[in-house]
């Protein structure tokens, strides 16, 4: 597999929004083409980032390899894929420093992986004096799985607010929290504002209780180093396409004593150990989630872009996007007639934003004209649109390889767009 050159990881830079940290850019192939006749700007990584060649490379060399089906073979291909499946979930143990492999369950993505944890950990337990504690920040996927096993068994769903800012408010989430919760699940960073969630102090508080706690981290983990044991959360999920990695491979971690009390939750092969007419005995940890043929290039894929993201560094990651973040919000205040929806200064790199009363629809369709991307809408966070009364945004969201001559292009699109809308 092709490992990011020395060049790059010596020539990486702190706080260097458009140093040569930038350079990495150049390992995404996809931005090296134009749309509509200009040169592309990628500002939609909070719907899904892009690749870089290490992760599109190994997906291939797998493909043309090594593939077979993992666990149950005996021949030299089926040897190989399950060796890149299994260290690819020592490599995301690793990455997250969990305690062992088997808290690492690999999924289609969070939203599978929250599901798992509503219909396996939580079903068996709620009832119509139990509640789960959620947020008005929440993603549709943070949201529906707790509404549909809340109809499944009377249990209340609690949504505790958020604040003008964009942050939860905490005295009253604090106050929502008793013995009658059975999971507080909580985004650790909102897709659609940026905000990262005090989810230290929402843990501990919560544990304080004895109430267990789901953390959404989906739009976190490309972004900063996390270490579920220094944080001790039971459940942490996300997905690889949001992290450098393929589409439809995703992560629940959970802490083992807990995962190893829980039922599975999809029946099929390889998560069994014997299966009779009159019962089946279930595999163990992690392979009793893991039923069915998984995503094995999607895991192939994921262990490059884990190594990736190491190769570059959480931190230098973290304060490159941190940078750009200021430098995209300072120079969007200079537009009159904006508004920012998410202010608050501890974010991740995502600015949504409202001009005047131009449907956000147009706004992103016309920066499509331009070669920008950026996206538009409710963001799948209805809730926190009806916190603003408004019906969407514009949201731009940066990664590694964007640079500051995408926000220029950016805030030279949206003059354009008001140009047209005088
Ligand atoms: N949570 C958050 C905060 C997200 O941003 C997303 C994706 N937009 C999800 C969950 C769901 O991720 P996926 O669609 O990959 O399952």
């Amino acid at each position: 597999m092709n490992t990011i050159s020395d060049q790059h990881q010596n020539s990486v830079k702190k706080n260097s929004a458009n140093g040569s940290i930038s350079s990495y850019r150049n390992d995404f192939p996809i931005l090296n083409q134009s749309i509509n006749g200009q040169k592309l700007v990628y500002l939609d990584s909070a719907a899904s980032s892009q690749m870089p060649n290490q992760v599109i490379s190994e997906i291939e060399r797998y493909q043309s390899n090594d593939h077979a089906n993992v666990h149950r073979g005996i021949h030299a291909l089926s040897h190989r894929a399950t060796k890149i499946f299994e260290e690819t979930r020592k490599d995301v143990s690793d990455f997250i420093n969990s305690k062992d492999t088997n808290e690492i369950i690999f999924t289609s993505g969070a939203t599978e992986s929250i599901n798992l944890v509503a219909q396996s950990f939580c079903r068996p337990i709620l009832n119509k004096n139990k509640k789960i504690l959620i947020s008005q920040l929440e993603h549709h996927s943070n949201i529906v799985p707790w509404q549909i096993v809340c109809e499944q068994t009377d249990a209340k769903l609690l949504m505790a607010p958020i604040n003008q800012e964009g942050q939860i408010e905490m005295t009253e989430f604090i106050k929502m929290i008793d013995s009658s919760v059975a999971l507080i699940a909580i985004s650790h960073a909102s897709n659609a504002l940026g905000t990262i969630c005090p989810i230290d102090e929402i843990i501990r508080v919560a544990h304080d209780h004895d109430v267990p706690v789901l953390i959404d981290g989906a739009q976190a983990i490309p972004h900063m180093r996390v270490d579920v044991q220094e944080l001790n959360a039971d459940f942490y999920v996300f997905s690889g396409h949001k992290m450098l990695g393929p589409t439809g491979i995703g992560i629940l971690y959970g802490k083992e004593d807990i995962l190893e009390g829980m039922p599975p939750y999809k029946g099929g092969g390889d998560m069994i150990l014997e299966v009779k007419l009159s019962g089946t005995t279930y595999n163990e940890l992690p392979y009793k989630f893991e039923a069915g043929t998984p995503n094995i290039s999607g895991v192939a894929g994921l262990g490059a872009a884990v190594k990736y993201l190491n190769n570059v560094g959480l931190n230098n990651i973290h304060s490159h996007e941190k940078e750009l973040l200021d430098y995209l919000t300072s120079n969007l205040k200079k537009i009159e007639g904006i508004n920012l929806v998410g202010t608050t200064s501890n974010k991740v790199g995502v600015q949504s934003f409202v001009i005047k009363d131009i449907h956000s629809h147009d706004i992103g369709t016309i920066l499509d004209h331009q070669g920008i991307a950026i996206r538009t809408g409710h963001h799948c966070a209805m809730p926190v649109m009806d916190f603003y009364e408004i019906s969407g945004t514009a949201r731009a969201s940066l990664s590694i390889y964007n640079n500051t001559d995408d926000i220029d292009r950016l805030i030279k699109g949206l003059y354009k767009v008001i140009e047209i809308f005088a």
